[in-house]
């Protein structure tokens, strides 16, 4: 009896990893990287605003990965990842919403926009951490308004800010190109947190008007709601 149950225990641990680790979204994303021109119809347009919502989608293409996905055993995703479907520096990257742009030093591929109060919860501020803005080699695909070491730099909703790239810190294992996007939450005290815990970022899906929560939005591409809840 005891011997099945272990069975039955592994045969469901096999099925768990393979549906949220190997499989998932996996396939769609593999399938559109290879062949874009297949697969028009998944694409977002940059651009798109939703009804209600107050962020315009910053970068075209198919909004492969969502927050919460699980492709790493170790956690959960903290944002979503838009993938172009072109090469390094060809899709454009604008910003999500009015705020202000800084790019820390050292940062190759990477930006963060401070928006001083939280179109859906006024009383805060939040950040918009976006990244992969380089080549497989680290070199920056970021707009020249905006150096390493630039510090709240002012920008309108939809003014460009660079373009999607497939850097990854290995040039040999460069990954699709894309743009990563989380809403981070503020320490409290003007700082944004650390972006790579999720319990230090926002749901985007109320900011965009589209479920991109992995754990409940449905298969396919995303689509805009009417109208979303706040959490
Ligand atoms: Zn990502």
């Amino acid at each position: 009896m005891l011997i099945i149950i272990i069975i039955l225990g592994l045969l469901s641990l096999i099925v768990w990893v393979g549906v949220t680790y190997l499989g998932g979204r996996n396939g769609p994303v593999f399938a559109f990287i290879k062949d874009p021109y297949a697969h028009q119809d998944w694409i977002t347009p940059s651009g798109l605003q939703c009804q209600n919502a107050p962020f315009i989608i910053p970068s075209g293409g198919y909004i492969g990965y969502l927050y919460e996905d699980v492709f790493k055993l170790t956690g959960k995703h903290t944002g979503i990842d838009i993938f172009g479907g072109v090469g390094a520096g060809e899709m454009p990257v604008y910003a999500p919403y009015d705020g202000f742009i800084t790019r820390e030093e050292g940062w190759k591929s990477s930006l963060i926009l401070r928006i001083p109060q939280d179109p859906l919860q006024p009383d805060r501020q939040i950040w918009v951490y976006m990244t992969h803005m380089a080549d497989r080699y680290g070199n920056g695909l970021i707009d020249q308004l905006f150096p390493a070491g630039a510090k709240d730099v002012p920008v309108k909703q939809g003014q460009i800010l660079g373009f999607q790239g497939d850097f990854s810190g290995n040039p040999k294992r460069p990954v699709g190109v894309h743009l990563h996007l989380s809403i981070v939450k503020d320490d409290g005290t003007g700082h944004y947190m650390n972006e790579t815990i999720l319990a230090n970022t926002l749901d985007p899906s109320p900011y965009f008007g589209m479920n991109l929560n992995a754990k409940t939005a449905v298969s396919g591409p995303v689509r805009c709601l009417l109208s979303v809840g706040i959490d």
